[in-house]
Parts: C-alpha cells; sequence; structure tokens
C-alpha cells in the first residue's frame, strides 16, 4: 500500500555532498558514485542522460519511474555483489526542478 511503501521510504538514508560550490545535480550525483561507487548508492533519476552515464560505472543499481512502476536497470556487476550491495543501501533521489 501507499502508506507502507511511505513508511518504507522513510527508512532509507540519503546522501548529501560536500560541494562547496554550486554544481549541476548531474556532476553531484557522478562524484558521489565515482568510478566505482565505493558507498555502494542506488540511484533514483529519470534523467535518461544520467542513466547512461551511471551504466558506465560497475554496480550501481538505477532505479526510474515509467507509468506508475518504478524498475531497477541491471548493474553491470555479478549478483553476488549486487546483494552484498542491497544490504547496505543508500538510494540519491534526484528532484527535478
Ligand atoms: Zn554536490
Amino acid at each position: 500500500s501507499y502508506s507502507q511503501a511511505f513508511e518504507a521510504a522513510q527508512l532509507l538514508a540519503t546522501a548529501s555532498c560536500e560541494h562547496d560550490k554550486v554544481v549541476s545535480a548531474v556532476d553531484c550525483i557522478l562524484s558521489l558514485v565515482g568510478d566505482k561507487n565505493p558507498e555502494h548508492y542506488f540511484v533514483a533519476t529519470q534523467d535518461s542522460g544520467l542513466r547512461a552515464k551511471l551504466r558506465e560505472v560497475p554496480c550501481v543499481p538505477v532505479i526510474y519511474g515509467l507509468k506508475n512502476s518504478l524498475f531497477v536497470e541491471q548493474p553491470s556487476c555479478s549478483n553476488v555483489s549486487l546483494l552484498s550491495w542491497m544490504r547496505r543501501s543508500v538510494f540519491i533521489w534526484k528532484i527535478r526542478i
């Protein structure tokens, strides 16, 4: 149900960056993920350009919405790696403005 999903979403941690100067949301997220995603971030975004860039980084599960459903793109890593990452997941929500 919606309320259960909302309660579950409130348990998720979100990431903050340490940029002193203003950078674009895409550049900020890409810098947090880096080239190996060491913090095991999941990224939720509707930005197809950002999704394409994140596909080049190993083990970055990307979540996007389509027609009232959420999908997770298959990340480019083994299922064992993905499972261990899911145990400590952090979501970055990119808000379209
Ligand atoms: Zn930033």
